[in-house]
């Protein structure tokens, strides 16, 4: 049994997020180009690093199971969370085409990976 307090808590925790994103959309359909420009420069290596920490979190243990993600039971089996799991997949389905961010902003493609992305 979850209180009140904590349903609350939560749901304040949810309507923040929420409310960036909705600001992040903002920016971009509404905002100056001055705006958007900030936005770029300053919102967008943090929605990056978001989503690096996510996947670092998210990474297959040994047993091929993702290290963050809980147990959850299915009968009277207690069963891990197979990798990749909901966020890796989630992920990969949002950014499954990595070239796309350098078409779209008409940039070549390089050949080779110049930086290390999993940092
Ligand atoms: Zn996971």
């Amino acid at each position: 049994m979850v209180s009140t307090a904590v349903v609350a808590a939560f749901d304040e925790l949810e309507d923040r997020l929420y409310e960036y994103l909705d600001n992040v959309e903002l920016v971009v359909g509404d905002g100056s180009e001055k705006a958007r420009l900030r936005l770029a420069e300053i919102e967008v290596p943090t929605i990056v690093s978001l989503v690096r920490s996510l996947l670092r979190e998210h990474r297959p243990d040994a047993a091929g199971h993702c290290a963050s993600c809980g147990h959850r039971w299915r009968g009277w089996w207690l069963l891990r969370e197979p990798w990749p799991c909901a966020v890796v997949r989630k992920t990969h389905e949002y950014l499954t085409n990595p070239d796309r961010v350098l078409l779209v902003c008409g940039m070549e493609v390089p050949e080779a990976p110049t930086l290390d992305r999993r940092s």
